[in-house]
């Protein structure tokens, strides 16, 4: 929006509502309360171009994860970039491998940027 009303944030599901299936609502939740923090810390000035850029981030890593997984269903089955498809292939060793590795749960679990 080229405008944005004063004193005035969305937040949430507001910003972005994800497909249940995936449950990253509320982390993506989480996560925005941390990148909000993170601006309030730094200053008052500007809070919605700074918190709605942070909370971009937070976003766009989530939607890609549950966009690019839906590519992988039949109907769409060749859809999508090789990236796209490398990144699925990857998530889903990932996904097996944090079932019985330790590390590599607690590191998915974590990742963030
Ligand atoms: C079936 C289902 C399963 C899910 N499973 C998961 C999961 O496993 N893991 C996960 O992380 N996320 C999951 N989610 C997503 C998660 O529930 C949402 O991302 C999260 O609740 C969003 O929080 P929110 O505060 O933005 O919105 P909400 O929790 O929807 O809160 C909005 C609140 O505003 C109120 N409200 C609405 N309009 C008005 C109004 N005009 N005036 C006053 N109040 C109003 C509503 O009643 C509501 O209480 C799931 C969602 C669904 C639908």
């Amino acid at each position: 929006m080229a405008r944005f009303p004063e004193n005035y944030l969305v937040f949430g599901d507001a910003i972005c509502s994800f497909n249940p299936v995936y449950g990253q609502g509320m982390t993506v939740a989480a996560l925005e309360s941390l990148a909000l923090q993170n601006c309030l810390d730094l200053d008052s000035q500007n809070l919605q171009a700074r918190f709605f850029k942070e909370a971009a981030k937070v976003v766009d890593i989530a939607w890609s994860i549950a966009a690019n997984n839906d590519l992988r269903i039949t109907q769409m089955a060749g859809a999508g970039s090789p990236m796209v498809r490398f990144l699925n292939w990857y998530m889903s060793k990932l996904h097996v491998a944090a079932r019985t590795d330790r590390v590599v749960a607690i590191a998915f679990c974590r990742c963030r940027t």
